[in-house]
C-alpha cells in the first residue's frame, strides 16, 4: 500500500517505570528479568508480519509511543535498528520517541541523535513539584527542565507536554510553567486539560475526597492563557491540543488528523487502513470468522479502524494474533469522520467538503451557536468552540 502520504507507523511500548496516579494508557511496570527483551522480540515480529503483508514498503513517519519507551534503554535501539532491517523508510521520514525525564540520560538522547531519531517528545507535564506530586509523576521540575535543555543542546526537534486544570494547580504556577517551557527552546508544546479516567489513583482519591475535582473553568482559563503566551512566544496552535513553530508541527499527529492509513504496533495500538487492504490481509490471515469473532464489514466499507488487545502477557506470546475488535466505516461515514477531525485543525475543513457531506445545516446549527464560523472557503472552530471540543465532534458524528 502506497499513497502520497505514506503509511503512519506507531509503535506502542507499553512500560513505565511506575503508574501515574491519572493514567489508563495500555501500560505497567515491567515484570521480571527480560520481559522488555521479550517485548523487542515480540514488536520485531509483528512489524515483520506486517512487512509480509505488504504495507510497510513506505513509511512516511514512525512514532515510538507509550508507555515510556526511552525505559527500554539499549533495547530501544536494538528495537529501532529492526525496525530499519524490516520497513522502508522514506529518506525524509520523522522518527519520534516520546519520554519522560527519569529515563533521559545525556548520553541516550547522544545515540538517539546517532540512530536518526529527529524528534523526542518529553512528558513534563509541570514545572511545579507540588503539581507533579498530585499527578504521580516520577520525576521533579529541575530534572525536567535538565532533559530539556539537553535536547535543546543537541540540536534534536523536541516537544513538550504540559497538563492544566489540575487540582492545587494555581494560574500563577501554571504561568510559570508555560514560561519556563517556552524558555527552553521547545519547538511543540502539547497541553492537555487533565481528565479523571475512572478506575486510576486519582479517581479514587477524588471519589473519596482527598483531591478536589477539576474545575473545567479553572481549565479552559488555564487554555485561555496557555495560548496567549505560546503564540506571543510564535508557538501556534495548529489542532484543539497542538502547537508549533512553523514548520515544527508533529507529521505522525496530523497523519491521523487528515485520514493517512496508520498501522499500530504493540499492545493495545490501534490502526487504520482502507478497507481492501484490510480485507486482504484478513483474508489471507483467516482472521474473519471462528475463532476470532471478526466479521467481514458491509460491503460498502471504504476504511477500517482496528486495534489489538492491551493484554501484555498475551501480546508476548502471540504478537502476530488477528485485532480485537474492527470497526468498518463506509464512504458516507468516512466522509463525517475526516470533517470531524479536520475542524480540531485550525485551519478547518473546506465549505465545499462539508456541502457534499451533506453536513452544511449541522456546521450551520453549531455557528448558530457560536462553536463555528466561517472563514473564507473554510469552516473553522471559533475559541469557544474550540474549549467545548467534544460538543463540536459529537455534533458532527452524530449529525445533529
Ligand atoms: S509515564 Fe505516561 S504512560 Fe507511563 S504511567 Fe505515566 S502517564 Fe501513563
Amino acid at each position: 500500500m502506497s499513497s502520497s502520504s505514506g503509511t503512519a507507523l506507531y509503535v506502542h511500548v507499553p512500560f513505565c517505570v511506575a503508574k501515574c496516579a491519572y493514567c489508563d494508557f495500555a501500560s505497567r511496570t515491567p515484570r521480571g528479568e527480560g520481559e522488555m527483551a521479550t517485548y523487542v522480540d515480540a514488536a520485531l515480529a509483528e512489524i515483520g508480519a506486517w512487512r509480509e503483508r505488504g504495507l510497510l514498503s513506505d513509511v512516511s513517519t514512525l512514532y515510538f509511543g507509550g508507555g515510556t519507551p526511552t525505559l527500554l534503554g539499549g533495547e530501544l535501539l536494538r528495537l529501532l535498528a529492526g525496525i530499519r532491517e524490516r520497513v522502508t523508510l522514506r529518506a525524509d521520514a520523522e522518527t519520534t520517541v516520546e519520554t519522560n525525564p527519569e529515563t533521559t540520560p545525556p548520553d541516550l538522547i547522544a545515540r538517539l541523535v546517532e540512530v536518526g531519531v529527529t524528534r523526542v517528545s518529553l512528558g513534563m507535564q509541570s514545572f511545579d513539584d507540588g503539581v507533579l506530586a498530585t499527578l504521580g509523576r516520577r520525576h521533579d521540575a529541575a530534572t525536567a527542565e535538565r532533559v530539556a535543555l539537553a535536547l535543546a543542546a543537541s540540536g534534536m526537534r523536541f516537544a513538550l507536554d504540559l497538563i492544566c486544570g489540575v487540582p492545587g494547580q494555581s494560574i500563577a504556577s501554571w504561568r510559570e510553567s508555560l514560561e519556563r517551557a517556552i524558555a527552553t527552546g521547545a519547538g511543540h508544546v502539547s497541553v492537555y486539560p487533565l481528565s479523571v479516567e475512572e478506575g486510576t489513583p486519582l479517581w479514587r482519591s477524588v471519589a473519596v475526597g482527598r483531591v478536589s475535582e477539576p474545575d473545567p473553568d479553572v481549565a479552559a482559563d488555564m487554555m485561555l492563557l496557555a495560548e496567549e503566551l505560546l503564540s506571543a512566544a510564535g508557538i501556534f496552535r495548529y489542532e484543539t491540543a497542538n502547537y508549533a513553530r512553523p514548520g515544527e508541527e508533529s507529521r505522525h499527529n496530523t497523519a491521523y488528523w487528515t485520514g493517512v492509513p496508520y498501522i499500530g504496533v504493540g499492545p493495545g495500538a490501534h490502526s487504520m487502513l482502507p478497507a481492501a487492504a484490510f480485507d486482504r490481509v484478513a483474508l489471507a490471515e483467516g482472521w474473519y470468522g471462528e475463532p476470532w469473532d471478526l466479521a467481514p464489514g458491509a460491503a460498502d466499507a471504504v476504511r477500517v479502524r482496528f486495534s489489538v488487545g492491551s493484554d501484555i502477557a498475551s501480546y508476548l506470546h502471540r504478537p502476530t494474533c488477528p485485532p480485537a475488535a474492527a470497526s468498518f466505516l463506509t464512504a458516507e461515514e468516512v466522509t463525517t469522520e475526516d470533517i470531524m477531525l479536520g475542524l480540531r485543525m485550525v485551519a478547518g475543513v473546506a465549505l465545499a467538503g462539508v456541502e457534499d457531506a451533506g453536513l452544511t445545516g449541522v456546521l450551520e446549527s453549531l455557528t448558530r451557536d457560536g462553536l463555528l464560523e466561517q472563514a473564507g472557503e473554510r469552516w473553522r472552530t471559533t475559541q469557544r468552540g474550540w474549549l467545548l471540543g467534544n460538543e463540536v465532534f459529537g455534533r458532527v458524528l452524530d449529525g445533529a
